[in-house]
């Protein structure tokens, strides 16, 4: 009899902790639930189905729950996760790249005006003493039209904007709307953090421009990379047998207990060597970057468009497909379009000659697979 009522008694029990289980949320107070949940922990025990307190397990649901509810996401992947993890690195090299990015502008100009001095009042009057007419003509030409381009795309480098889409609706074609600006983005456009705002065709911020380098002013960026590396190959070619001549002089002068030499022709052998040294380093660096990025105008593609194409052609090659780049307009008429050239005398005067003309296109819309002819006979 004592069985049977206590038998009775536990499926009683068994029932209200199930009817708990099925409408918890609805009725019961909270003066039931713990003698209930004691129950329902020491059936779960004696089954052997779950050690772990009831209680944890639903505080580990909920706080599940609210993680999810807060950051879960479809699209959420490692790169997210990285992004997130790593945003107040972000945030500091951002801050710190924006500080200094007149620091670095200031210091381009006092390097480039340090060896144009040295050109100047040094190089310049050893040429015109020792050359021969056709060698000085070739120097002088030459140099000046280098120094010339170097100086206009600099200029317009860092004075150009890269360009933004326009904030207010004018019905344009757009492909996501940015996070940050809450504004619509059109292809090719991203976010700068440095800049704090849309880029159109972005290529990527340059702390030597202190600037953005997008859509209008991505040639003036080119086009001094190429002059600058050409300029300093020039320099270091050309200096080379001086630089032997001034390096054998100061170890002469270490070795010897006299100095042989005055304060003036020291000065003059540590300069050569500063400008070899110095220009011969950024041909080097800034020849392997400048390349790359002709390499990237080949493929019609910005810095940042190769890192999605490359995960976009990836992606598309495990499902057995081709992928191709849709701005991609094959390689002659890729550089065309990117230094402008509309007809064959472009390539002298907006090419090899400094020109102020705006790239094609206003960098909202864009050909999407455009077919591969010749844009001008060439
Ligand atoms: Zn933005
Ligand atoms: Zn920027």
């Amino acid at each position: 009899m004592f069985f049977q009522t206590g038998f009775l008694a536990t499926g009683v029990v068994k029932r209200l902790v199930c009817a708990y289980f099925r409408c918890r949320m609805r009725w019961c107070s909270s003066s039931m639930l713990h003698p209930l949940r004691c129950v329902r922990v020491r059936s779960c025990a004696r089954r052997g189905k779950n050690t772990v307190p009831l209680w944890i397990r639903e505080v580990w649901a909920y706080m599940r729950l609210l993680v999810q509810s807060l950051y879960f996401s479809s699209l959420t992947d490692s790169d997210v996760v990285f992004d997130s993890v790593f945003e107040p690195v972000f945030w500091t090299v951002d801050y710190v790249t924006r500080w200094f990015g007149t620091v670095f502008v200031c210091l381009v100009v006092i390097l480039t005006g340090s060896i144009l001095a040295i050109a100047y009042l040094i190089l310049l009057p050893m040429i015109f003493r020792t050359y021969t007419p056709l060698w000085i003509a070739w120097h002088v030409c030459y140099g000046h039209w280098n120094m010339v381009m170097i100086i206009f795309h600099y200029y317009k480098a860092i004075t150009t904007s890269p360009g933004s889409p326009p904030t207010e609706k004018n019905g344009s074609p757009f492909v996501a709307v940015c996070k940050k600006c809450i504004i619509p983005k059109p292809a090719r456009t991203h976010h700068c953090g440095i800049c704090n705002r849309c880029i159109l065709k972005m290529d990527h911020h340059c702390p030597w421009l202190n600037n953005c380098v997008g859509h209008f002013n991505h040639r003036y960026f080119f086009s001094f990379c190429v002059a600058l590396a050409v300029g300093c190959v020039y320099c270091s070619i050309s200096g080379r047998n001086l630089f032997i001549e001034a390096y054998n002089a100061i170890e002469t002068t270490y070795q010897t207990a006299a100095p042989p030499h005055t304060f003036k022709e020291k000065l003059i052998h540590k300069s050569i060597i500063y400008m070899w040294v110095l220009t011969s380093t950024v041909a080097v660096a800034l020849g392997s970057l400048t390349l790359w990025h002709a390499v990237l105008i080949s493929r019609g593609e910005t810095s940042i468009e190769r890192h999605i194409n490359s995960k976009e052609r990836n992606r598309v090659v495990k499902r057995g497909g081709v992928y191709r780049n849709p701005f991609n307009h094959g390689r002659l008429n890729n550089w065309k379009i990117f230094l402008g050239v509309e007809k064959t005398s472009h390539w002298l005067t907006r090419v090899l000659l400094p020109s102020g003309h705006a790239p094609p296109g206003d960098g909202l819309k864009w050909d999407v697979f455009p077919v591969k002819k010749d844009l001008i006979p060439v």
